[in-house]
């Protein structure tokens, strides 16, 4: 049942007063829906926002209101909502059919277009996710090595397959979350990020090391931020130990630069999982990487090697829409400077949004790198100063600790005020953020700041 018991916050009455539509579908979905939504991120209470429409770097709810986007399609939109050659290349594609059961073009083209840039893919095979994508990944690495136990850090996302559940947002310890089996959980290994002696004892303790898998800019895009030494370290030990090393860069590939994270750190992983901006804004996912590790699922070397075949089926593998919007944003993003664009924005709004908190007097800070930002509201409640923090000087419990109820005020304070983010108050940038955008986006969360404050919510912290 939807909560709709009247409120004492001034920012949910004003949210409410917004969206009296999107209430009303809430209530409908919370018949048909699991807390009334389709993503466990897009929970928000009392209720999240109905969009109906989308274009560049805004979208409008069924109120009418129009709010800068930082959701960006969970990611997927670096060159924003229907881009004009993506949009055109989709359209084509569907008066082609959706489905032709058959190998077609553009499935050459859009894996061609990956070898090209992401440089560890030799070959590729396309899935219909992320989540397919590292699930096909961990299998791979374990055919191809024989060894069982998979490396993981806290906090790292990797879809939500049973091999990536513990210790994301919970179970720390290791044990299985709610419906996994333990013999799953008993063959992951859950490391402290960043943490290199952590690893490296890790490395010398266990001699069935089949894999390693890691989000490279850190849990979250850089909620949890690592350093480059870390990779190196991490690349290190999994060459020594003849695992393998998966760069899992569904948020980060094609983003953080057209190469992704790899090409920007010049640390290549064996295999990459790669979802999201790969499809142009559609579904799909795919897992590229060495030649002789893709080879497990190529009939004619399995038969050659005399292993057995890692099956792999998926109705919509490389479908013809999603390929066609993938091979377009892949060209525009391999041809023009769409990624540093949006990077340089990212830098752009952590440096406003600090100095807005600095004006306010909030002990918090935004952070993080390439085009994307978070929020620290500091649940420690330290002595802070918002331009100069350094998140790699905090603890990783801490950095992903935000109280709630205050991050879901804060949201709710900015969408009041036309500025749509994430739960976990981080968002994306696109290529198609204007400097409008960004003064709309400051002059929200000045606005946004004040609401906050004057319920009591920024209390001052004694130096
Ligand atoms: N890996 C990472 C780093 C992700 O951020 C996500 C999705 N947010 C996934 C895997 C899973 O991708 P999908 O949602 O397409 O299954």
């Amino acid at each position: 049942m939807l909560d709709q018991t009247p409120t004492n916050s001034k920012i949910v009455a004003a949210y409410r007063e917004r969206t009296p539509e999107s209430a009303q579908l809430a209530v409908e979905a919370h018949r048909l829906l699991p807390s009334g939504i389709t993503h466990d991120s897009r929970y928000c209470e009392p209720y999240g926002i109905y969009v109906e429409h989308a274009k560049g770097s805004r979208k409008w709810d069924v109120d009418g209101n129009e709010y800068v986007d930082y959701y960006g399609g969970h990611g997927a939109l670096l060159l924003g909502h229907n881009h004009p050659s993506v949009l055109a290349a989709t359209q084509e594609a569907l008066g082609h059919g959706t489905h032709f059961g058959s190998n077609h073009r553009n499935e050459v083209r859009w894996a061609e277009l990956v070898t090209k840039l992401i440089p560890s893919a030799d070959r590729v095979r396309f899935t219909s996710s992320g989540t397919e994508a590292t699930l096909m990944a961990l299998r791979l690495a374990r055919a191809y090595t024989g060894k069982s136990k998979l490396v993981r850090f806290l906090t790292h996302f990797h879809g939500w397959h049973d091999h990536m559940t513990a210790g994301h947002t919970s179970h720390f310890d290791g044990t299985p979350t709610t419906g996994v089996i333990p013999g799953i959980t008993e063959n992951t290994i859950l490391l402290p990020p960043g943490d290199v002696t952590a690893l490296r004892e890790a490395f010398a303790r266990h001699n069935d090391i089949g894999a390693a898998i890691i989000e490279p800019t850190g849990s979250g895009f850089g909620t949890v931020p690592h350093t480059r030494t870390f990779l190196e370290a991490l690349r290190e030990e999994t060459r020594k130990a003849g695992a393998i090393l998966i760069f899992d860069e569904v948020v980060t590939g094609f983003r953080v630069s057209p190469g992704g994270a790899q090409q920007e750190y010049n640390v290549i992983p064996d295999l990459t999982t790669l979802a999201k901006i790969l499809a142009g804004g559609l579904p799909g996912g795919a897992v590229a990487g060495r030649s002789d590790i893709l080879d497990e699922l190529d009939f004619k070397a399995a038969e050659t090697k005399q292993r057995e075949k890692i099956a792999h089926p998926g109705t919509y593998n490389g479908n013809p829409v999603s390929a066609a919007a993938g091979v377009a944003a892949l060209g525009i993003i391999g041809t023009t400077d769409a990624c540093a664009q949006a990077n340089r924005y990212g830098e752009q709004l952590r440096a406003r949004l600090n100095e807005e908190l600095a004006r306010a007097g909030a002990p918090w800070a935004v952070y993080g790198t390439f085009s994307g930002f978070h929020t620290f509201l500091n649940p420690k409640r330290r002595p802070l100063d918002p331009t100069r923090f350094d998140p790699l000087a905090i603890d990783y419990r801490e950095l992903s600790g935000n109280p709630k109820p205050l991050a879901q005020k804060i949201r709710l304070a900015l969408l009041v005020n036309g500025v749509d983010i994430n739960g976990r108050l981080g968002g994306v940038i696109s290529a198609v953020h204007t400097a409008d955008d960004l003064q709309r986006t400051v002059d929200g969360f000045r606005s946004a700041l004040s609401m906050v404050k004057a319920e009591g919510e920024m209390p001052p912290i004694a130096a």
